[in-house]
């Protein structure tokens, strides 16, 4: 942590105490790189020894081999000298090669953990937490337990050692000295306290100020802001806004100069005026015969040894505190349940003729394809408490939840056959969504079941499942990658042939084939800017790639061009044969394709069945119908509004019609 970051840990560890429960925890860390610590403990003993014995051959070759005149004694023990200064060297090289070794190690440890655990969490968690506070909090709290976790390995024995053995070895010369030069520390102490404090404030504004500053320029440095900024002219008054707070910060760190020198300074004065006392006290001495020559030269050495430490040994608890609450942070997200757990004996599901943990072999959906149903469901999206940090949510201010939020799902029960296409629709926050996202488990059932195969989905492994399940949702989200990646990302051992069918096959070979690099294109939010419906037809392509026998499908609102709508329809169709479809249906052709229509309404499915038995029964999906679909021209046009009814087919008309 650079001085920045210290001063940011001072302020968060306001009040913050040293747990013994963290420490304990903390321990397991220390365990794996036990013979690193050891070493540097040994080397640190070592240094501290040479710091307080060099002053003393220094008394010897002014009171032995100078004084008396004794050239061997002085030559001897120059290279005494010399040798212990090369063992300080090495001793030091030690110290830092473990701490960094300690250091990097549980740097790599926390980032490696937290990554993994971050990855396990619900989906909730994510719509919940701002990534950019989750992430600069591992960074920040991750480096800082390393560098206060180093500094007090490398400072803590280190400090309280040389301070005994150098106090020690003053009270050996000269004790009259040495307490005379322990008077002067308050002397020291006090105003390195009082302009800290002073230069702390200002630290803190100095962060706050460059906080505001960075955010300004991200915001209008970014395309929007800056067109923003461009249409409306108002560039003159941001650059005065701008000038303002670097004017603030100009201000501020004027300041914090000033009193960084002063304190220098003063540290100066005292540090001559104790010198002076120190050779005016030990002259006098000397001149009476009560003190040696070296001796008073030692002590001055020794003197200037004690500075260092004492210094150290005010920031001390401080570094300390900064360790637990960094580490603390880290805990709190390693400390996040998990949700959607594997139960110990989950099996794979296996489906006949399918191994869904191979992905090796492209796999033809069809018979094979297991049926899914939900049983009596009842679901509520969990409470913020329940799936995130209160510091990494998105909002700042927290609504007060009610304890029970409402049910988004009641009583749900249907049956979407194998190998058949079930279309979802209802009024937009009916549920669908909702719907499809307990089948890969992305939220499990407050009561019900959902079986996918017969098997209840919580009895079998994330990993078949999700072999088992694809799903393309709405935003089809491209990782910043080439199209290649991003179409790999499914199957990786997929040789570039397949990924050319895959792409044919969606409908989307001809244009990747026509972009700069064609498959080594780089897409995504800050690559090549692919329409809403390409990026819909590559997720296509790369759900076609793995081959799942079930497919989940959020259909794009988007408004469509009629060839780009017609290009996703036979792409569609493409995907979805033979697999055991959910598709939430924006679009009529969907709708008529589907083997069975089921109509959400307020979490219930009120109508099921196909697209003509619901017109004629002229209830709710004749009415949505009218409203939602029927101004799409018979097989193409997509609905225009972003809260379309969407569909999934189902075969077996649901048990709580309306
Ligand atoms: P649909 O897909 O039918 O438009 P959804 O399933 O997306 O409806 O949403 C159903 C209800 O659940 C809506 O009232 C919505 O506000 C709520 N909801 C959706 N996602 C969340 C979430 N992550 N947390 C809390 N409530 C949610």
């Amino acid at each position: 942590m650079g001085p920045a970051g210290i001063r940011r840990g001072e302020d968060s560890i306001k009040g913050a105490r040293i747990k013994g429960r963290t420490v304990r925890r903390i321990l397991p860390y220390a365990r794996r790189v036990r013979w690193q610590v050891a070493l540097l403990l040994a080397a640190t003993v070592v240094s501290a020894a040479i710091t307080a014995a060099s002053p003393l051959i220094l008394k010897m070759i002014i009171d032995d081999g100078i004084l008396p005149g004794d050239r061997g004694v002085v030559v001897g023990l120059c290279l005494g000298l010399t040798g212990l200064a090369l063992v300080d060297a090495l001793a030091v090289y030690l110290q830092s090669w473990c701490s960094g070794q300690v250091g990097e190690g549980l740097v790599y440890e926390l980032r490696t953990k937290v990554f993994e655990h971050v990855q396990q969490q619900p989906l909730a968690f994510f719509t919940r937490t701002q990534t950019g506070a989750l992430v600069s909090r591992l960074n920040t709290d991750v480096m800082g337990a390393r560098q206060a976790v180093t500094t007090l390995l490398s400072q803590s024995v280190s400090t309280v050692l040389t301070l005994i053995l150098v106090l020690g070895a003053m009270f050996f010369l000269s004790w009259q000295i040495t307490i005379a030069a322990l008077v002067m520390i308050p002397f020291f102490l006090i105003p390195a306290r009082l302009i800290g404090r002073k230069m702390k404030k200002i630290a803190r504004q100095t962060m706050e100020l460059n906080a505001e500053m960075g955010s300004m320029m991200n915001e209008r440095f970014n395309v929007s802001g800056a067109l923003l900024v461009k249409l409306y002219g108002r560039t003159q008054e941001e650059s005065e806004q701008f000038a303002a707070k670097a004017g603030r910060l100009r201000d501020v760190e004027a300041k914090g100069v000033v009193w960084g020198r002063l304190l220098f300074i003063i540290v100066s004065v005292l540090t001559t005026v104790t010198t002076a006392l120190v050779y005016g006290l030990g002259g006098m001495l000397t001149i009476d015969g009560t003190l040696q020559m070296g001796t008073l030269v030692a002590m001055v050495t020794l003197l200037m040894r004690l500075y260092g430490p004492i210094n150290q040994l005010s920031s001390m608890h401080t570094t300390a505190l900064i360790a637990v609450v960094s580490f603390e942070r880290v805990f709190e997200v390693l400390d996040l349940e998990p949700l959607i757990v594997e139960r110990p004996n989950a099996g794979s599901l296996r489906i006949t003729g399918t191994d869904t943990g191979q992905r090796s072999e492209p796999r033809e959906a069809g018979a094979n394809a297991p049926d899914i149903k939900f049983d009596g469901v009842r679901f509520r999206y969990p409470n913020a408490a329940d799936v995130s940090l209160a510091s990494l949510e998105s909002t700042s201010k927290r609504t007060p939840e009610r304890d029970n939020a409402a049910w988004i799902l009641q009583d749900l029960s249907f049956h979407a056959p194998a190998g058949k296409l079930t279309a979802l629709v209802g009024p937009s926050g009916a549920g669908k969504t909702t719907i499809t996202h307990l089948v890969p488990r992305l939220y499990d059932a407050d009561s019900g079941t959902v079986r996918i195969g017969d098997h209840d989905v919580r009895d079998l492994t994330l990993q078949s499942l999700r072999d088992t399940i694809g799903v393309v949702t709405q935003d089809a989200h491209l990782f910043h990658d080439t199209v290649r990646a991003n179409l790999s990302y499914a199957r990786p051992e997929a040789v570039e042939e397949e990924l050319i069918d895959a792409c044919k096959a969606a409908l989307i070979w001809d244009t990747i084939n026509a972009l700069p690099d064609g498959l080594d294109t780089v897409v995504g939010d800050r690559g090549y800017r692919l329409s809403g419906g390409e990026k819909q037809r590559i997720a296509l392509a790369r759900l076609l790639l793995k081959a799942p026998p079930v497919v989940v499908l959020d259909e794009a609102t988007a408004h469509l061009d009629s060839e780009s709508e017609a290009a996703i329809q036979r792409a569609l169709k493409a995907a979805l044969a033979g697999r055991t479809s959910l598709v939430i249906a924006h679009r009529l052709s969907t709708i008529r394709e589907a083997d069975q229509i089921l109509v959400v309404e307020a979490g219930r499915i009120r109508e099921s069945g196909t697209h003509d038995e619901l017109l004629a029964a002229g209830g709710l999906y004749s009415d949505l119908y009218r409203t939602q679909f029927a101004h799409q021209a018979p097989d193409s046009a997509s609905i225009s509004s972003g809260s379309a009814p969407q569909l999934i087919a189902v075969e077996t008309p649901s048990s709580d019609r309306a």
